[in-house]
């Protein structure tokens, strides 16, 4: 028997592998009796902020985790490939279908037993030494925390986090916003037109919609500068502030876009990404921000196209829960202090949703070959999975940042090839033959 508390993506992956194993799964899961800041469902594995699972393709380093993940057989691929909707070179997917094909697995598998209420404390080691696996994610609750700071002492940290705005799609106005991807490159078939709406500026509007923006109130009372923001998901007033242009070097970079009006590349744009199946909402791609609601309001509207946008959700910020993974964890995501307790997903110090179902997949693996009596394995440092373990166990404990995937944290090929695409590609190569050998010898072993 397994006890897994937090039934998100790292909860239910690590719960889906175990089972796959043989192993019973106990999973804990807190919500809806007791909600956190952000989730709004009861659903298992909820996508609280962007409906984006990022890049899908393996010259991307968070495409080459899927695909590792889809071949160990990860349920939260699974889902998101059937949850799929338009989105460019990403993997982007409908969170109500996906988080219902993750519910519908996990309640119908006969191995896993869901109980809803919250675990406000790490169970002790068990008579029957059943392994736990905290995957309580960046919203752990508030006992629960402290009980962790107990466990891994003041190493035991959070930053502060932002998430976007969504509008209804009936509410813009198609006569400014085109649709287009990048470079013309959609995934999508039969979206030859591309998967985002794309709301151009001119130097005016942008000036305009700048002056509003950094002048806008923020919703706490934080000095934004001060406060320890993750730099991938920095809000966009933060960024803003460090200089008139940054936006339009960050998420409002026109490259790679025409207006069809003029002809030419707006001087800004500000991209819609799909966020259901239906197509009726779309969320303000990098546009996470923490500012007050009324002032949010009105700083989106000054948007060409948005000027009467209706919202379905206003972006926030939230506080983000993590420990110093270097000094808590080994590469099989169990902790250095207590080889049956595990952490998975974003508290465990990794970042992202496919990350964390990735930890989640690693941990659910380990935990099971510990109820099995075998030894807990770590992946081959080559394949993205792997060079992901290596860095949240191994990196300078003395300024730990949770981590993406990203090839800088894969180790160098060599000798390494000039062109980049192809250094990539072969990147992938290699893990994904390294991956299939450590298979293939778990199958043997
Ligand atoms: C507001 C916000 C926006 C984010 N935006 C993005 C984004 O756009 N893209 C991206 O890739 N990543 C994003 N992240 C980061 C991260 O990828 C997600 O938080 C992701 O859901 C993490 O997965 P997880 O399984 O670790 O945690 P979660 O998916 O949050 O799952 C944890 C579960 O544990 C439950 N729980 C908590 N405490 C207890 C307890 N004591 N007992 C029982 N159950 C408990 C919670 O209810 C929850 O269901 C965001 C995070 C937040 C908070």
């Amino acid at each position: 028997m397994i006890h897994i508390i937090g039934g998100g993506l790292a909860g239910s992956e690590a719960a889906w592998q175990a089972a796959r194993r043989g192993v019973p799964v106990t999973l804990h899961e807190m919500r809806p009796g007791r909600p956190t800041a952000v989730h709004r469902t009861e659903g298992l594995a909820e996508l609280v902020c962007s409906n984006s699972f990022r890049g899908d393709k393996l010259d991307n380093a968070v495409g080459l985790l899927k695909e590792e993940m889809r071949r160990l057989g990860s349920l939260i691929m699974r889902a998101a490939d059937e949850a799929r909707v338009p989105a460019g070179a990403a993997l982007a997917v409908d969170r109500d279908v996906f988080s219902h094909a993750v519910t519908e697995a996990i309640t119908r598998e006969p191995l896993i037993t869901l109980v809803r209420g919250e675990v406000t404390r790490i169970p002790d080691v068990a008579e029957d030494h059943a392994p736990v696996i905290v995957a309580t994610g960046p919203l752990t609750s508030d006992s629960l925390s402290s009980d962790i700071q107990t466990l891994v002492g003041d190493e035991h940290l959070y930053f502060y986090d932002a998430i976007s705005p969504i509008v209804l799609a009936e509410s813009l106005d198609m006569a400014k916003v085109f649709r287009a991807s990048r470079w013309d490159r959609s995934l999508t078939d039969g979206q030859a037109e591309g998967d985002y709406l794309n709301c151009p500026q001119s130097k005016v509007e942008y000036d305009t919609f700048y002056e509003a923006l950094v002048a806008a109130e923020s919703a706490t009372v934080h000095d934004l500068d001060r406060e320890k923001f993750f730099e991938g998901c920095l809000p966009i007033e933060v960024m803003a502030r460090r200089g008139r242009d940054t936006l339009r070097f960050g998420p409002m970079k026109p490259v790679g876009l025409v207006d069809p009006r003029t002809g030419r590349p707006p001087y800004a744009v500000v991209q819609l990404r799909q966020d259901n199946l239906a197509g009726d909402h779309f969320s303000l791609v990098g546009f996470q921000t923490q500012i007050k609601w009324g002032d949010q309001a009105k700083v989106v509207r000054l948007i060409p196209g948005l000027e009467r946008a209706e919202f379905v959700r206003f972006g926030m910020v939230h506080r983000n829960t993590y420990i110093n993974g270097p000094k808590v964890l080994l590469p099989t995501w169990q902790t250095r202090m207590r080889g049956d307790l595990f952490f998975a997903g974003q508290v465990s110090g990794v970042e992202g949703y496919v990350e964390s179902a990735a930890s989640g997949l690693v941990a659910g693996m380990n935990a099971a070959a510990l109820v099995h009596g075998d030894a807990p394995r770590a992946l081959p440092r080559t394949t993205a999975i792997g060079a992901l373990a290596h860095y949240v166990s191994h990196a300078d404990p003395s300024n730990y940042q949770p981590a993406n995937i990203t090839h800088g944290i894969m180790p160098a090929l060599e000798p390494a090839p000039k062109d980049k695409l192809k250094r990539k590609l072969l990147t992938a190569e290699r893990a994904l033959a390294d991956l299939e050998t450590w298979m293939g010898a778990q199958v043997g072993a």
